[in-house]
């Protein structure tokens, strides 16, 4: 299950990047996932939410995905596009492009803890 496994990498970086006293006033993860990322949104809270069954210590730890859209930059004259419907064409100079700035990433965006 490839959104099972993307829980289990998210969960291994905190668990590296935090103290384990860090990690327990975890409330909150905050994903961005591209649209050309190949990563189901929904899948992923579905395997979130198994996730807890087995790790029932993350279970009020929320999980928020937020979907970016596609946008290009051009090579020729630097504007960013919005990608509308695939069509990778600068909307500046009308030249395509192939040069994918944003919309392919799956990262960790934010963390929020309890306060303390
Ligand atoms: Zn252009």
């Amino acid at each position: 299950m490839h959104e099972t496994s993307i829980v289990n990498s998210i969960i291994n970086t905190l668990e590296m990047e935090f103290e384990e006293e860090k990690l327990n006033s975890m409330k909150a993860i905050h994903l961005k996932v591209g649209v050309l990322s190949n990563v189901e949104p929904r899948l992923l809270q579905n395997a979130y939410s198994a996730f807890h069954l087995s790790n029932p210590k993350y279970e009020n730890v929320d999980l928020h995905i937020e979907s970016t859209t596609l946008k290009i930059q051009c090579e020729i004259c630097d504007h960013i596009t919005d990608v509308q419907n695939y069509r990778f064409i600068c909307e500046n100079c009308d030249r395509p492009s192939k040069n994918v700035i944003q919309g392919e990433e799956m990262l960790i965006h934010k963390i929020e803890f309890e306060d303390q």
